[in-house]
C-alpha cells in the first residue's frame, strides 16, 4: 500500500493564520475593578492573545484585552492572576 503524506506541523511564522478560538467551550472574562494591571496573564498566555491596553474607563491604567479569535480557553491566565480577577464562563 502506498503511504499518504500527512503534514503534522505547520510552517514557521504561520501562527496568525491558525485561529485557535474555535477550540474553546469556555472563555476568560476579566473584572477590571479587581484587575491591578500586573500583565501576568498576558505574559503566560500560550497563544499570546492578551494585549495590555489603556482603558477609557480607567485613565492612566492598563488592562488586559483578550483576542478571542486566538484564545483556546486553556485557563492558564485564570490560574496565574494574583488577584483572581479572571474567571472562565461558558462559551458555546
Ligand atoms: S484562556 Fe488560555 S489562551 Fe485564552 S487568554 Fe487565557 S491563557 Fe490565553
Ligand atoms: S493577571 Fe490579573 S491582575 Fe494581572 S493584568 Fe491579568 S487580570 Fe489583571
Amino acid at each position: 500500500m502506498k503511504n499518504k503524506k500527512i503534514t503534522l506541523v505547520t510552517k514557521p511564522n504561520t501562527a496568525l493564520n491558525n485561529k485557535t478560538g474555535p477550540w474553546r467551550n469556555k472563555k476568560p472574562e476579566t473584572d477590571y475593578n479587581i484587575c491591578i494591571g500586573c500583565s501576568m496573564c498576558s505574559k503566560v498566555c500560550p497563544e499570546n492573545c492578551i494585549e495590555m491596553k489603556e482603558n477609557i474607563n480607567y485613565p492612566g491604567k492598563i488592562k488586559p484585552v483578550t483576542d478571542y479569535d486566538y484564545c483556546k480557553g486553556c485557563a492558564l491566565c485564570v490560574k496565574e492572576c494574583p488577584v483572581k480577577a479572571i474567571k472562565m464562563v461558558n462559551d458555546f
